[in-house]
């Protein structure tokens, strides 16, 4: 029987997505049993983030400083923006290494359902950014749902009067399927095939 901290621990830990009950003990195990080398990094890990984090003001991408590291980075290319629902679309793409550019994350997709309206997104935002000028390309990688093509239609049609070329990802990406759980081949190809919106 673990004490009421241990208890608190493991509970936290088994409300992250991917982990369970049985999972979080055994972490929990593992955390005690390597204190110096498991435990303690793992605390200044998280301390550092949890104070630091914050939200691109540029991006909206997740990151401890803001700019984020992709925005502050001098070696990316200011001419192709690629738009994402997701931060985990974004770090999915960056993962991969695929896209030289900048990204612009949404905050979500289009969906009359769950009423999520163009202002409920970073769309306004993302607008501005193009019609500021520099920007060459648009990616629009949005998931292949039915509500992420909507809202990749959308962007385009309030894109048109920018003089910039406007692509999306290419077909391939199984339909239905969320860009974070793609492997990172199926993404390159969709990548490197993007094509020109129609
Ligand atoms: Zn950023």
């Amino acid at each position: 029987m673990a004490s009421q901290e241990i208890e608190a621990l493991s509970q936290a830990l088994a409300r992250l997505p991917g982990l369970g009950p049985r999972s979080a003990r055994r972490a929990v195990l593992h955390l005690m049993k390597k204190r110096q080398t498991a435990l303690e990094p793992l605390l200044a890990a998280l301390q550092n983030v949890a104070d630091n984090l914050s939200t691109c003001s540029i991006c909206g991408n997740v990151d401890t400083s803001d700019p984020c590291s992709i925005c502050a980075d001098p070696r990316r290319d200011d001419k192709s923006l690629c738009v994402v629902e997701e931060v985990a679309d974004l770090w999915a793409l960056d993962r991969s290494r695929l896209f030289p550019g900048r990204f612009h994350v949404l905050g979500g997709r289009l969906s009359a359902l769950e009423g999520v309206r163009p202002e409920d997104l970073g769309i306004d935002k993302l607008v501005s950014r193009v019609a500021a000028g520099g920007i060459d390309e648009v990616v629009l990688a949005m998931n292949a749902t039915l509500e992420g093509q909507t809202t990749a239609h959308y962007l385009a049609e309030r894109l048109e009067r920018f003089p910039v070329r406007i692509t999306q990802l290419a077909h391939g990406l199984p339909v239905g399927g969320e860009l974070d759980y793609l492997d990172e081949g199926t993404l390159a190809q969709a990548m490197r095939a993007r094509r020109p919106v129609a």
